[in-house]
Parts: structure tokens; sequence; C-alpha cells
């Protein structure tokens, strides 16, 4: 390494904060260490006399920052990579074992540590999970040089402790969150984190940012009485997600319902339906969503709806119920070839045509060789009771 002056220094610096600025526009990567770094550099210079050894100490220091930013800048293309192959991924091993990874890497980025293992070993465990995601690894460049390793830290805050440790080492008290509580608070969290970093890597702005940071804190202070202020803040910024139609408690008569609310604009709400489909809606960017022909069960149904980020806000999901009554349309009709009343209890043998919206007996159609026998019609089409169209008006 070659020696430079003191002033030479902090023109470097500078020029790194520069490019912090640039590629981390909302600070992911924690900007204390480069304070702590600034804070000794004026330390220094305070002094009349200024050894070469402290000024090459400090070189070193600026080294590894330069290093560290140039391997969250490998991180955010490993990201970048990853946000490609999710969608096509969600159900792979390898999917769970790179989302991991970059959990583990986010929470060292924006804690400013580095981890215990190394940085670049770390990024290498991402990038392998990657090529096993998917089977070309030739779109993965080779990341690691080996004088990428950062060499110095002795000086730095090595903390290892992130939020979750941070937890565990502190001692109890009277008003601390209950572990399930932290726990549920802190995976929330780490998802609002996930979504800053795809802002960041899509070149997006991120809207919540100052939600987060503040998350952050409330969630370092362990205190429940700060962390209610923090959510009590945050529930006024965040729109409540809310469903408008259907009313709660509704009776509706149609099998195919729409379904319309409002929420934060541009996120996600995820609807399970009677406890078993699960159904992701955007909102709008005014604020509003929509489902179109959701078929309800007869009898009541329930809709658990809540917010995908900022569910966390509140105690638990919302959840809707409706009561779909059964009516039969066929009643009060005839069958056109038999000329019959049909009846509830034949059911199972009547059908529907999907033109002309005929109800007709299935042993009629077969007569006539599988055609609806309304004049004009002769379609082929029908639907049957387990259809929901053979119960909509
Ligand atoms: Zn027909």
């Amino acid at each position: 390494m070659s020696k430079i002056s003191i002033k030479q220094l902090k023109a470097e610096f500078d020029a790194l904060l520069l490019h912090k600025k640039k590629i981390d526009p909302e600070h992911i990567v924690n900007l204390q260490i480069f304070e702590n770094f600034e804070q000794k550099y004026h330390k220094t210079v305070q002094n009349s006399e200024i050894s070469s050894k402290k000024t090459a100490f400090l070189q070193n220091e600026l080294k590894a920052l330069g290093i560290y930013l140039k391997h969250f800048s490998l991180f955010l293309g490993l990201y970048e990579q990853f946000l490609k192959r999710e969608k096509m991924a969600k159900k792979d091993a390898a999917f769970h074992q790179a989302s991991h990874f970059i959990n583990i890497m986010l929470e060292t980025f924006t804690e400013g540590k580095y981890v215990e293992i190394g940085v670049i070993e770390q990024i290498d465990l991402l990038r392998n999970a990657l090529i096993n995601l998917q089977k070309k690894p030739e779109n993965i460049k080779k990341t690691v040089e080996k004088s990428d390793n950062i060499a110095l830290f002795d000086d730095f805050e090595t903390s290892k402790s992130d939020i979750s440790s941070y937890f565990t080492e502190k001692k109890l008290h009277k008003n601390s969150l209950s572990a399930a509580e932290f726990a549920k608070l802190k995976k929330a969290y780490d998802n609002l984190k996930q979504d800053m970093m795809q802002h960041l890597v899509l070149r997006k702005k991120y809207k919540y940012n100052n939600l987060v940071n503040a998350f952050s804190k409330a969630l370092r202070s362990q205190d429940a009485a700060k962390m209610q202020v923090f959510l009590g803040k945050a529930k006024k910024e965040i729109v409540a997600t809310r469903i408008e139609a259907p009313k709660n408690k509704a009776i509706l008569d149609e099998k195919l319902v729409n379904i319309s609310g409002k929420g934060e604009a541009n996120s996600n709400i995820l609807l399970i339906i009677n406890n078993k489909q699960k159904i992701k809606l955007e909102v709008d960017k005014i604020g509003a969503f929509y489902l179109e022909n959701l078929e309800l069960n007869f009898g009541e149904n329930t809709i658990i709806y809540e917010n995908e980020s900022f569910g966390f806000l509140l105690e638990k999901p919302s959840i809707l119920t409706v009561q779909l009554n059964k009516i039969h349309l066929f009643l009060g009709r005839y069958d056109p070839l038999t000329q019959k009343a049909f009846e509830i209890q034949e059911l199972n043998d009547i059908v529907r045509c999907k033109d002309c919206r005929n109800f007709l007996y299935d042993f009629s159609v077969e007569e006539n060789e599988g055609r609806c026998m309304i004049k004009n019609c002769e379609s082929k089409a029908f639907y049957n009771a387990k259809n929901a169209k053979f119960w909509v008006k």
C-alpha cells in the first residue's frame, strides 16, 4: 500500500461517501461505520504531530470501508439475480437457502457489522445458492477475489449483535416485549427491509425509509411502551386495509361475488377464503383493490384479509363473513323436451346451457345427440351444479 498524505486521505474519504450516496441512496449500509471513521480522522488531525503510523492505520481502515461498499455492490447484483428467479422457484429448497443468506447479509449491511465468517464468504454462499436455484451458472459471475478480504477491523465496531442476539443478551425488564411479540415484529421488520432492498435494486424510491428506521429503534429498545408509541404513529401513517363491498355479515344470493376495498397504495393484500384458498391482491396507486368473480360456498363464508407488509400494525387480521343463500334458479321452469317441471332433488340430473342459459335434463340433452334443444341454440356446452355459473342469475 503506497503511503498518502492525511489531506489525500480526507479527499478519498469524501469520494467514498459520494460513492455510497450514489449506490446506496437509502442508507441501507449503516452510516455509523463511516461516521466512526470521520471521528477518528478528526481526532488524528487535531494532534499537532501526525504520525505516519496513524495515517497508515486510517488509510487501512478507509480501504476496508471501500471494500465493504464493494461487497455491498456485489450483494446488490446477486439480489437482482435473486429477484429474477424468485417467481419461478418459490418451492425450491435452494430458494429458501438463498433467501436465508439474503436475510443474513441484509442484516449485516444494515447493522454495519462484519459477519463472523466474513462478508465475502457470505457472498459466496449466496452466489452458490443462486446457482443451485437455476442451472445456469454462467449468468452469475464469480465474485471472489483474494484481495477483497477485509484485513483490518481491530478498531472497528465489530459487534456481532444483530437485533435478535441483542434481544437474547439483554436482561429482560418489566416493560419488555415478550419473546413471541418480538419474534412477530422482527419478522415484519425483516420483510420491510427486504422491500427496501428490492426498491434499491430496482432503482425505485422507497417511501417507508423513516418508518423502517423508527421500527428498528423500537425493536432495539425492547421496550413495550416504546413499541406502542411506534405502532401508534405507524398506524396513522399507513392506510388501514378494509373491504368495502360486500359489507360484513351481508346475505348474498350470487355465487360469484366482486370484492372491493381500500388500503395502503402500492402494497399487497393477502386474502384467505374459507381458511383454504389464498389470494394475493395489489393495492393500486390510488389505494384501491378489487377481486372479480370470487366463488362463494353456500352458507357461511369467511374472508380473512391482511396487508402483507403492514399487517403487524393490527393485533390480528381482519375477518369478513358473508352468507350465501341457495337459490335454485331452475324452479318453476320446465325441461324443453319432457315438459316436466324441475324439482330440487333432481339437482344432479339438471344441466344449464352455456350459451342460452336455459336449464335442461342431462338425459334430454343425450336424446338430442348432446345438443341444447332450445330453438336456434344447439350448443354443445353445459354447466352442471358443480359449476359456479350454474347458479348465477
Ligand atoms: Zn342453449
